[in-house]
């Protein structure tokens, strides 16, 4: 499972900038998930709370921010949104031809911590 991977790789960087801030308990953290990531973020959710039991966040509650897939048309200079998973085509001219702007993240936001 991909998300269970990211799970972990989250629960890592999240719990050491914990350790180096001085903090021993995660309480929050936001995360921002493009939706052209490939990142299904209810498998996310269920992965991070099936780790995060023996962890600095074990109490740590997970907010998941989805970013729209942006596109820009190389045709006709259009920059769209999308809300689907993938851009098929544009929707002005609908040429095949563009560039994913943005809904590829994968960010860590902020965290709170205690
Ligand atoms: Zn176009």
């Amino acid at each position: 499972m991909h998300e269970l991977s990211i799970a972990q790789n989250v629960l890592e960087i999240i719990s050491e900038q914990c350790i180096k801030s001085g903090h021993t308990k995660i309480d929050s953290v936001n995360l921002r998930i493009g939706r052209a990531s490939g990142i299904m973020p209810d498998a996310l959710f269920f992965a991070f709370n099936a780790i995060k039991t023996d962890s600095l966040a074990a109490e740590a509650l997970l907010n998941i921010e989805e970013v729209p897939v942006t596109g820009l048309c190389n045709d006709c200079s259009h920059s769209f949104i999308v809300q689907e998973e993938y851009i098929l085509n544009c929707p002005v001219c609908k040429g095949s031809s563009f560039q994913i702007t943005s809904g590829r993240e994968l960010d860590i936001i902020d965290m709170e911590v205690s």
